[in-house]
């Protein structure tokens, strides 16, 4: 088996845990600009996010991370979390509808 399909397992996976978010574009840059001010473009952070190989796992953490701390993280602001949040709910709801 090639060595890039082999399943971490132990310690290298509890290394790779710890350590994903340094895999970010956003590693070493200063969080704050990640919270821009009420009204302030968010597209050239947004930017940032969308070339940033992480991205899905750094959008499903903010989804789902206890609390969503607000910002910038995974292309998304807050409010756009809300809504991703409420629309699988609703999908997943439905879902549900369909076995009962
Ligand atoms: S998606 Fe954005 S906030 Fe998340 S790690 Fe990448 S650059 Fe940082």
């Amino acid at each position: 088996m090639d060595s890039f399909l082999m399943p971490i397992r132990g310690s290298e996976a509890e290394d790779h845990e710890a350590n994903w978010k340094k895999l970010g574009n956003c590693h070493d840059m200063n969080p704050e600009i990640f919270f821009p001010d009420r009204g302030a473009s968010t597209k050239p952070i947004k930017e940032i996010c969308n070339g940033c190989a992480i991205k899905s796992r750094c959008l499903e953490e903010a989804l789902y991370g206890d609390p969503d701390t607000g910002g910038i993280a995974g292309g998304t602001t807050r409010g756009e979390r809300v809504k991703i949040r409420r629309a699988r709910k609703l999908a997943s709801d439905g879902n549900r509808m369909r076995f009962i």
